[in-house]
C-alpha cells in the first residue's frame, strides 16, 4: 500500500561552504530521497518571466538585466554591496518568494521523506520548513582546503566567506544530528545512509 503524505516530512541538512553538504546530499539522492537546494530555489524564481525579475529590474534598473534578459548577479550583488538597505529590499522580496518555491517542490516528494538543502538554513525562516536539522560538520582546516581545491580559490578568500557564515559552534548548537566528514568520501556514504534508515523510522517509513 502507498501512503500520499500531505505535508512532507523534512529534513534540513546545512554546513558551511566546503563541509560536504552537496556531497552527502548526492548519497541521500541516490538512496532515492527527493531534494531540493535552495541555492537552486533562489535561482529559479528570477528566472526570465517570474514576477521577482520584473520587481527587481523595476527597482534597480534595466543595468540588473544581462542582453538576454536574464539577471546581472554581479551587477545586482556590486548594488547591495554599496548600499545595506537595497540588501534589505532585496531580501524582503526575494525570501518569501524562495520560501514558496521550495515549499512547492518539496510537496512533489515521493519519498518517504524530502531534504531541504541550504547554506543558510539556520540564518533564514527556512528552519521553521524542516522538522530535524542534520549538520555536516568538519574541521576548519579541512574546510578551507577542500573548498580551496574545489573552487580554485585561495585560503584568503575562503576565510572571508567563513567569516560571514554562522560559526561551527552556531551551527552544532541548533543540530539534532551531525555527521563529522573528515574522513573518507566511503564514511560519509556509511554515515548518511546510518542516518537514512533512522530517519525512515521517524517519519513513519519503511527501513
Ligand atoms: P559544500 O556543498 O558543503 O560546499 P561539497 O559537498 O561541495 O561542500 O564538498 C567540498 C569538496 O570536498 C568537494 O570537492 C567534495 O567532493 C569534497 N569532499 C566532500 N566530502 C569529502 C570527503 N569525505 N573526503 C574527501 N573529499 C570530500
Amino acid at each position: 500500500m502507498t501512503h500520499a503524505v500531505a505535508q512532507p516530512w523534512i529534513l534540513g541538512l546545512t554546513g558551511g561552504i566546503g563541509s560536504g553538504k552537496s556531497a552527502a546530499a548526492q548519497v541521500f539522492v541516490d538512496l532515492g530521497v527527493h531534494l531540493v537546494d535552495a541555492d537552486q530555489a533562489a535561482r529559479w524564481v528570477v528566472e526570465p518571466g517570474r514576477p521577482a525579475l520584473a520587481a527587481i529590474a523595476g527597482h534597480f534598473g534595466e543595468g540588473v538585466l544581462q542582453a538576454d534578459g536574464t539577471l546581472d548577479r554581479a551587477a545586482l550583488r556590486e548594488l547591495i554591496f554599496k548600499d545595506p538597505a537595497q540588501r534589505v529590499w532585496l531580501e524582503a522580496l526575494l525570501h518569501p518568494l524562495i520560501r514558496e518555491e521550495i515549499a512547492a517542490y518539496l510537496a512533489k516528494a515521493q519519498s518517504p521523506y524530502a531534504i531541504l538543502v541550504s547554506p543558510l538554513l539556520l540564518e533564514t525562516t527556512q528552519h521553521a520548513m524542516v522538522k530535524r536539522v542534520l549538520v555536516i560538520d568538519v574541521p576548519e582546516a579541512i574546510q578551507i582546503q577542500r573548498t580551496v581545491a574545489r573552487d580554485g580559490s585561495n585560503e584568503e578568500q575562503v576565510r572571508a566567506i567563513l567569516k560571514a557564515q554562522a560559526t561551527r559552534e552556531q551551527r552544532l548548537s541548533r543540530a539534532d544530528d551531525v555527521i563529522v566528514n573528515d574522513r573518507d568520501p566511503a564514511w560519509l556514504k556509511s554515515e548518511v545512509e546510518r542516518l537514512h534508515h533512522f530517519y525512515l523510522t521517524l517519519c513513519g517509513g519503511q527501513s
